[in-house]
C-alpha cells in the first residue's frame, strides 16, 4: 500500500493509552519509515526553559492541548526532514477536525497521498489500568507496564540496559480523564471523517501487542507469513 509512490504515510488514532505509540514503533521497524509523534515534540517543547516550554509544560500536565496552528506548522516542517522520505506514521496527529482537514493539505502541497487511517479501539476501561501502569526507559524509550510488560531482569531495560526509568507527569488518573473526555469531545469526530473518506480501518488493540501489531501489519499488506504470524 503505498498510493503515492513516495513511501508509506499512515495515521494512528484512538483513545490515550489504546496503544498507538507502541505499535507505531512496531511498524516503524517492519516497514521502514519515520514514526512521528506529537506527543513526544510537545514534551521536548515543553522541557525547555523557555516561555513557550512553561506554558506548554502547563498545558500537557492539565492534559489540555495545543493549538491547532502550532501542531500543524510543527508536523508540516517535520514531514520535511530527510528520514521521512521513505514514509511516516503519524501518532497523536491529527486531533482535531481542523487538523484532520490541514493534513490533507499539508500533504498534497508536499506530493504525498495518506494510505491509511487504523484507529486502534480499546474500551475505557482497560485505557486507564494501561495508563497509570506505563512508565519508559529513560535511556532508549522503551516502554514496560507494571502488570503487563516488565523488563525481564527487575530494574533493567531489556534493550539498552539502562537503570533509569520515567512515567509520564500526564499519565495520572486526573489528567488522563481530561485527555478522555478531550478524546471524545475534539479527537473522535475525526473517525467518521476519515470513513467518509474510506481512508479508515479499525484494529482490535485488547489483545496482546504483537497480535495487535500484525492486525495493523494484516490492513496495511505487510504481514510477513513466519514466525510472528505464528505468535498471535
Ligand atoms: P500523546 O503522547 O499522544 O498522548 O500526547 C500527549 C499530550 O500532548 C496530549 O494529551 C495533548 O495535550 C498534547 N498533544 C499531542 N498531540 C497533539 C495534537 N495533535 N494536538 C494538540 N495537542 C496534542
Amino acid at each position: 500500500m503505498d498510493k503515492d509512490g513516495k513511501g508509506l504515510h499512515v495515521v494512528f488514532t484512538g483513545a490515550p493509552g489504546c496503544g498507538k505509540g507502541t505499535q507505531a514503533r512496531i511498524l516503524k521497524e517492519r516497514a521502514h519509515i519515520c514514526h512521528l509523534s506529537t506527543g513526544e515534540m510537545l514534551r521536548a517543547e515543553a522541557a525547555k526553559d523557555t516561555p513557550l516550554g512553561q506554558e506548554l509544560k502547563a498545558a500537557l500536565d492539565r492534559g489540555e492541548f495545543a493549538t491547532d496552528e502550532m501542531i500543524i506548522k510543527m508536523v508540516s516542517n517535520r514531514i520535511d526532514e530527510s528520514d521521512c522520505k521513505n514514509g511516516f506514521i503519524l501518532d497523536g496527529f491529527p486531533r482535531t477536525l481542523p487538523q484532520a482537514e490541514a493534513l490533507e493539505g499539508i500533504l498534497s502541497e508536499k506530493g504525498l497521498k495518506l494510505d491509511r487511517v487504523i484507529e486502534i479501539q480499546v474500551p475505557d476501561e482497560i485505557i486507564m489500568e494501561r495508563i497509570l501502569g506505563r512508565y519508559s526507559c529513560m535511556k532508549c524509550g522503551q516502554g514496560y507496564h507494571d502488570k503487563f510488560q516488565k523488563p525481564k531482569v527487575y530494574g533493567v531495560c531489556d534493550v539498552c540496559g539502562g537503570t533509569e526509568f520515567a512515567r509520564r507527569a500526564d499519565d495520572n488518573r486526573t489528567t488522563v480523564q481530561n485527555r478522555l473526555i478531550n478524546y471524545r469531545a475534539l479527537t473522535y469526530p475525526t473517525i467518521p471523517y476519515f470513513e467518509r473518506k474510506g481512508l479508515l480501518s479499525c484494529v482490535d488493540g485488547t489483545g496482546t501487542i504483537e497480535a495487535t501489531a500484525q492486525k495493523i501489519a494484516r490492513v496495511l499488506g505487510l504481514e510477513d507469513n513466519t514466525a510472528a504470524a505464528e505468535a498471535v
